[in-house]
């Protein structure tokens, strides 16, 4: 029998209903019972597939180089503040080749972006053939904090699901593999990791006051993402919700998502477009002049 695929354990089923409070943040889907010592054996893991990770990504890099393959892979992620976004681009993306990363993190849009649609900014960042892009937050911002702060009006955000859906499926076509993840932390695993902010002074700068008070709108970010995963995990392009409040397995469980996803493009290294033995004999004369 084919292994379960963690995969399946965290896809949001397209079409399905989305009951976040529903999943267990401190939950860890897929992960063996029994391990003596999980974070230290989760961290063992994630250094071995991290390896296959890089090795798919050559590949990739290698068959778009080379072979014209178009495709890439995209992983998208999401979370509510201290979610985990930028651990999760250290520890997973990390493990790969920093030459064939595209890392965008997306903030307020600026002057120029703001003249434009909102997915005009996504647009320019999607990776080029070969490459492995990672969005830290995305164009679903544009239907969270958009809709939660009104910057908007309503009839506008809500036809961005549609406008999302159909993005998505452009690029799926353009041979962009999109892997979404949202990050899933309790209300109170947030509490804690802002209080670390405060009590260790290396954490000071990444502590924001304004956190606090997006934080009074947990229930209304909870509502804005529970639509954007229920309207925008399709077939094509699923969400993943990975419960987060365990570090350990929050990377565990997003490195297995991208390599199941990678195994699934079976990739191979492409066949030298030149006559190989020819241009060995070529260096060995060469070493004799
Ligand atoms: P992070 O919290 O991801 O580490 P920042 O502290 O720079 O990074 O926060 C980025 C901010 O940009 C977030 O508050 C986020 O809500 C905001 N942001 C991102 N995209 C948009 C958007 N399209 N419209 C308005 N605000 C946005």
């Amino acid at each position: 029998m084919a292994k379960r695929q963690i995969r399946d354990l965290l896809r949001v089923t397209p079409g399905g209903p989305v009951d976040l409070a529903a999943i267990d943040a401190r939950s860890t889907p897929g992960f063996p019972d029994g391990v003596d010592r999980p974070k230290s054996w989760a961290g063992e893991q994630l250094q071995a597939i991290g390896a296959e990770l890089a090795e798919h990504q050559e590949r990739l890099y290698a068959s778009a180089k080379r072979g014209g393959d178009r495709r890439r892979l995209l992983l998208v992620l999401q979370a509510m503040d201290c979610g985990g976004k930028d651990g999760t681009v250290k520890h997973v993306a990390g493990a790969m080749n920093p030459l064939g990363m595209r890392i965008t993190s997306f903030g307020p849009p600026t002057d120029e972006e703001r003249a434009h649609d909102f997915l005009w900014r996504i647009r320019r960042a999607v990776p080029e053939p070969g490459y492995v892009g990672v969005f830290n937050r995305s164009h679903y911002e544009d239907v969270l904090v958009v809709r939660v702060h009104d910057l908007v009006p309503r009839r506008i955000w809500s036809r961005r699901y549609d406008q999302i859906n159909r993005f998505e499926r452009e690029l799926v076509d353009d041979g962009v593999v999109i892997v979404k993840v949202m990050l899933h932390i309790s209300y109170n695993e947030q509490r804690v990791r802002l209080l670390e902010r405060l009590t260790d002074p290396t954490k000071h700068w990444k502590y924001n006051p304004a956190d606090v008070d997006e934080r009074a709108r947990w229930a209304d970010y909870r509502a804005a993402y529970t639509d954007a995963l229920a309207r925008c995990s399709t077939e094509h392009a699923p969400w993943y919700v990975v419960p987060a409040d365990r570090k350990w397995y929050r990377n565990w469980a997003v490195s297995h998502l991208l390599r199941e996803t990678l195994e699934e493009l079976k990739l191979t290294y492409p066949p030298p477009d030149f006559d190989v033995a020819a241009e060995r004999v070529r260096l060995e004369q060469d070493d004799m002049r």
